[in-house]
């Protein structure tokens, strides 16, 4: 199951006229703090608050004619689902989101002033995936899964190329990690470019999918549980295809961090940067803030993933 990293050089192509070239931009504090050069990937720019639309617009943009009139669906903790919604209107392609009673509201409706069809079902991403799949077997949608997807993997991976066009000196990447599609897409783009950086994935304690999985050396289901990071929620498939064995080939190291980790991650990006990040993507500022992670000399690349946080969420995090 291959992905060849040309499709990352295509995918980039095919995508710039669609997605924003987000800024890589430095952390002073957290830099004199690890005494390293930590730089900031802010994916937060998207106009969909988060890198998804990356990976979204890829893989619509590859659908050919007969799927684009049948239309998309997608199964989604809720960045995945704006990113597919905003891809398709984008391209006139109907779009249907399957999505569990866990997605915070915020997300729900900002899919639907997207113009998608929105469906609630159950309180997991499994249940949620069970109508996604009646969808497709019955009325013929075509699904995008939000990370064991090659075109989605490809698309996640132009963050790679953007990161050696702004940072060459780049000696290790830190990366949220869940469905491994962002992390797996990054490491391909940065290892045909260069072995030796050294990919870092950081996902939550709570129901960390991909970290047992790899422990386990194939797909487990995790039971989900509420988490800051609620975008990291969710099992990797267990007919996963692509990322789990990208995972385990390119990722040097994972990382686990807990809740209040996170919580101080949030509060230290709002005090130190004044920028808002939503809980899946502060775990790898949560990780250099708890030590679990020496980058002392290095340049290192932080990838703020998403900002979609629910606001009385964010002013829990801030004042606790
Ligand atoms: C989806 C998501 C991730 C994790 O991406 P995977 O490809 O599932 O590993 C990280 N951060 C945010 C904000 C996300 O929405």
């Amino acid at each position: 199951m291959n992905i060849p990293p040309l499709e990352i050089y295509q995918a980039k192509k095919r995508i710039s006229p669609y997605v924003t070239r987000t800024p890589l931009v430095r952390a002073h504090a957290l830099s004199d703090l690890c005494e390293a050069e930590i730089w900031c990937k802010l994916e937060t720019m998207q106009p969909t608050g988060a890198f998804k639309l990356r990976g979204a617009t890829n893989a619509i943009l590859r659908l050919n004619e007969d799927q684009r009139k049948r239309g998309v669906v997608a199964v989604s903790t809720g960045n995945h689902g704006r990113g597919v919604a905003y891809a398709a209107r984008e391209q006139g392609v109907r779009a249907v989101i399957c999505l569990s009673s866990l997605v915070p509201e915020n997300k729900v409706e900002a899919i639907k002033s997207l113009g998608a069809d929105v469906r609630i079902v159950g309180n997991s991403q499994d249940e949620a995936e069970i109508e996604a799949n009646r969808l497709t077997e019955e009325e013929g949608l075509i699904p995008i899964s939000p990370f064991d997807h090659p075109d989605v993997i490809a698309g996640q991976g132009t963050i790679g190329l953007e990161l050696l066009e702004d940072f060459p000196e780049l000696n290790c990447v830190v990366v949220p990690l869940s469905g491994g599609g962002l992390i797996g897409g990054i490491a391909l783009a940065l290892k045909a470019a260069s072995p030796k950086i050294h990919v870092v994935g950081v996902t939550m304690e709570n129901g960390p999918a991909m970290v047992l999985s790899l422990e386990a050396g194939k797909p487990v289901e995790v039971e989900e549980e509420e988490s800051l990071a609620d975008s990291l929620g969710g099992g990797i498939g267990l007919e996963n295809r692509y990322t789990l064995s990208l995972v385990q080939e390119l990722v040097d190291e994972t990382l686990l961090v807990s809740e209040d980790e996170i919580g101080q991650a949030i509060q230290y990006v709002f005090e130190t940067q004044r920028m808002v990040l939503e809980g899946g993507a502060a775990v790898g500022t949560a990780a250099l803030l708890a030590k679990k992670l020496e980058v002392q000399g290095q340049n290192v690349a932080l990838i703020y993933s998403g900002n979609n946080i629910a606001e009385k969420t964010l002013r829990k995090v801030l004042d606790a």
